[in-house]
């Protein structure tokens, strides 16, 4: 059993505050899906609970299974099992996939013989994996690459940035279903960051969190998703033009 849990973190780059008290806790075999507009912050969440440089924690804490990860780097995190599907996937010329699990602490004859029939079920079949990470691949194929290393990894908390976007119809019910077994067959913890309820139709979040100006200002029932994509934002954004206009007077 593991326990991602977040209390009042509040970060910034040099210029400005972008998270401001967010509390969460997700736990082995939970989704949380995290929606909110544009510009609202949930990357830098996603970075800053990863361990990406340029971000300062200013006040609150972040910790897995009592490990408090602000003062480890993103390998020490990522061997306590946790992992970033970034929102834009870099392409790492010259780091195989091999690679990346020679540094994971699986012994190799266990990922081997499920990696080819991973790919397969993720459509990577033909691509050659033992050329560099996302290496002149295309959007969607890259989704589905991070959804193989989080499989082959064997990640106990995920973070999905995004990995709806790029993918076509087919490699969106594929990834998602997958991740969504890894949920109930290994006990994998996610927080998906998606725009659209349709990634949750497989991957059955548990609960749905909306972001807005750095924080949740709201959560709820997987029903919230499917509202959201009615009445959008305007409920939250508003009431906070109010309150920072009434804040002005
Ligand atoms: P979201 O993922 O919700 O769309 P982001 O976390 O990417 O939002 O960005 C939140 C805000 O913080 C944006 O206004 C963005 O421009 C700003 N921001 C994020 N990272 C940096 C950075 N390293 N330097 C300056 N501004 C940043
Ligand atoms: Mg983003």
């Amino acid at each position: 059993m593991s326990e991602l849990h977040i209390e009042n973190l509040h970060a910034r780059t040099e210029e400005i505050e972008i998270l401001q008290g967010v509390n969460l806790t997700i736990r082995s075999g939970e989704v949380h899906a995290l929606m909110g507009p544009n510009g609202s912050g949930k990357s830098t969440l996603a970075y800053i609970l990863m361990g990406r440089s340029g971000y300062e924690v200013t006040k609150g804490s972040i910790s897995l299974d009592g490990h408090d990860l602000t003062k480890l780097g993103t390998s020490e995190r990522a061997q306590l099992g946790l992992f970033l599907a970034m929102q834009y996937p870099v392409e790492i010329d010259g780091v195989t996939l091999q690679d990346v699990m020679n540094e994971s602490s699986l012994a190799p004859e266990d990922f081997q013989k499920s990696i080819e029939e991973e790919s397969r079920n993720l459509g990577l079949e033909g691509n050659d994996l033992k050329r560099g990470i996302n290496l002149d691949m295309s959007g969607g194929e890259k989704k589905r690459m991070e959804t193989l290393q989080l499989i082959s990894l064997r990640s106990r908390i995920a973070i999905l940035d995004e990995l709806d976007s790029g993918l076509d119809i087919d490699g969106l019910r594929v990834v998602s279903s997958r991740i969504e077994r890894a949920t109930k067959e290994d006990d994998l913890g996610v927080l998906v960051i998606t725009h659209y309820s349709r990634l949750l139709e497989e991957l059955k979040p548990d609960k749905v969190h909306i972001f807005v100006n750095g924080r949740i200002v709201e959560s709820g029932s997987a029903k919230l998703a499917t509202e959201l994509e009615e009445t959008g934002y305007e409920k939250w954004t508003s009431s906070l033009e109010t309150s920072v206009n009434l804040g002005g007077l």
